[in-house]
Parts: structure tokens; C-alpha cells; sequence
């Protein structure tokens, strides 16, 4: 969920905003598992051991078999930073009236970060005065994140990993890049949960859910195959995020926000095509596809 100014109390009446659901991060992960060298398999495979949530959350649903519990660890892990959001462990460091929970022993501290998830370039199609988005955000921590986990003890570097895989995955989708600031909404729709659709639905739950909710392992793998199938790894395969957030936002402007300056409201929600949801689908598989790829590419470099 996205808190952000005035919003705050308005999404609380909203289905939860969390990035790609469930079923995207997991995706991702299993493109990127596929892709990873042998050696750096074997490095995040032994880092994720180290996780303080390795028994508990990592493996919880994972077969008995050393190789799918390895695999089903680094799918779970990529969930992970959405799972903290209902864990009484940890604390929204976003909210002002948040109290801070004890340290557990592992992690560097119990905070949501739910401001990591996130980038929001603004976008002012109508000429409204465009926000701007302070620090913490995933343009600040995700290349941090990058730099850090080559080099980093590896408690750091077990806690690092799950947050690389997940932000990773965030940034493609569009509405994860961009907030649109419009004169009729000046503080943003926070990446399209200002924008109100039918059926207790927001412009951002509709991205987040375009690459389905089925998150079975008959489901992945075949979603997997077929993205992969109709979009090929690129011979160049970016690895800088401050790229990935351009992209998204030139995606948000050509794909997502191609409706017009609307932003619908609960009396009067958006109607959007059936057209519309199609191409979200479409747009997603080939960002789910890359995304992997990307994963994969980074992890490649910085775990050796
Ligand atoms: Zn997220």
C-alpha cells in the first residue's frame, strides 16, 4: 500500500496496492532462477539460508527436495517485502503515529520501507505544479541495494537479497515509476491509486494483476515459458535502475494513462475497456519477461 499525503486515509478504503501481486514477483524470480550461473545459484541459495525468515516464511510451502527448496526460497523471497506489510514484527516507518517494534537478532531493523517500492517521476499532463518525492525511494535504496550486496556481511547480505528481487521486479511495472499530478488531484494519484475504477478497483490493482493471481507452480512455470518464448532475452540486457524507471514512466505515458485526464471516483468510477485490461496484459508479460532477464543479469554480476 501506498501512503501519500491526503491519500492516506482514502486508501484505506481501497483493496491494498502492493507492486505486481504475488504472482508477478514470482515470476520474475523463477525467469531470473532459470538464468543465474551455477556459482552465483549457489551463492543465493547459501544467502537465503541466512535469512532470519528462512524456515519460518522463505520455506513454508517449499517440497522436501534440496533443489526445489532452494528454488521455492528465492520465489518466496522476491514476496518477501510485501509479506512484512501484515507482519506485527515490523513497523510503517512511513506513518507518522507508527511505533517502532523491537529488533529481532538478524535484521538491521524491523521498518516496512514501504517507500522503497517506488519512483514516482512526476507527470503533469495538464500543466498541474508536479510533486516531488523525497528519499527513501527505489531510485535511492535499489542501486544501494546493487552496490552493496557483492561486499556486504552476509546477515546484510541475506536481508539485501529478497529486497533486490522484489524492487527489482516493482520498477516494471509502469505505475511503480510515476505519480500523475493533475489540477483537479495536485498531490498525485499515487502511481494510479488515485484513479478509481469499478468494483472496488484502482488503476494501480489493475497493473498489479495483470499477469494474473494464480500463483501455483503449474501457473508460473507456464506463464514463464510463454513470456519468455514471445519476448527473448535482448543482447543487451540493461542492469542500471535508474533506466528500468525511465522506461516505466515512458510506459506509464504510452500504455497506462492513455484514457485521458480522468482520475473517476467512487460515485463515479472509470470505466475502462475490456481493450484496455487485454493490453495490460500484454504489456506486463513483456516486463515480466525482461524483468527476469534483468534480475538474472544483476544478481550474474554482483554475486560472482
Ligand atoms: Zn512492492
Amino acid at each position: 500500500m501506498r501512503t501519500f499525503g491526503f491519500f492516506a486515509a482514502f486508501l484505506s478504503l481501497l483493496p491494498s496496492a502492493f507492486g505486481w501481486n504475488a504472482t508477478g514477483h514470482r515470476l520474475i524470480a523463477a525467469i531470473a532462477y532459470d538464468r543465474l550461473t551455477s556459482k552465483t545459484r549457489a551463492r543465493v541459495d547459501e544467502l537465503l539460508k541466512h535469512h532470519p525468515d528462512y524456515a519460518t516464511i522463505l520455506t513454508r510451502s517449499a517440497p522436501a527436495d534440496e533443489r526445489g527448496r532452494a528454488r521455492e526460497a528465492f520465489l518466496a523471497a522476491a514476496v518477501w517485502p510485501d509479506t512484512i506489510k501484515g507482519d506485527a514484527r515490523f513497523w510503517d516507518d512511513t506513518r507518522k503515529d507508527a511505533h517502532a517494534t523491537d529488533l529481532i537478532p538478524g535484521f538491521p531493523d524491523m521498518k516496512r520501507h514501504t517507500n522503497w517500492h517506488y519512483y514516482d517521476t512526476p507527470y503533469a499532463p495538464d500543466g498541474a505544479e508536479p510533486g516531488h518525492q523525497d528519499p527513501p525511494h527505489a531510485l535511492s535504496e535499489l542501486p544501494r541495494l546493487i552496490r552493496e550486496i557483492g561486499k556486504a556481511p552476509q546477515a546484510s547480505a541475506a536481508y539485501d537479497l529478497p529486497w533486490i528481487e522484489h524492487v527489482e521486479g516493482d520498477l516494471h511495472q509502469p505505475l511503480h515509476c510515476v505519480s500523475r499530478f493533475l489540477k483537479s488531484q495536485p498531490n498525485g494519484d499515487a502511481g494510479g491509486n488515485g484513479v478509481i475504477l469499478g468494483e472496488r478497483r484502482n488503476l494501480h490493482s489493475l497493473w498489479d494483476g495483470a499477469a494474473g493471481n494464480d500463483t501455483s507452480d503449474a501457473y508460473i512455470t507456464k506463464y514463464a515459458a510463454d513470456a519468455i518464448a514471445a519476448h527473448p532475452a535482448p543482447k543487451h540486457i540493461e542492469k542500471n535502475p535508474k533506466k528500468w524507471i525511465q522506461e516505466g514512466f515512458e510506459l506509464s505515458k504510452s500504455q497506462v494513462y492513455t484514457f485521458g485526464n480522468e482520475t473517476g471516483s467512487r460515485e463515479h468510477p472509470l470505466n475502462l475497456p475490456e481493450s484496455y485490461s487485454e493490453n495490460a496484459k500484454r504489456v506486463a508479460q513483456a516486463q515480466i519477461a525482461l524483468a527476469g532477464y534483468r534480475l538474472a543479469a544483476v544478481l550474474n554480476d554482483k554475486l560472482k
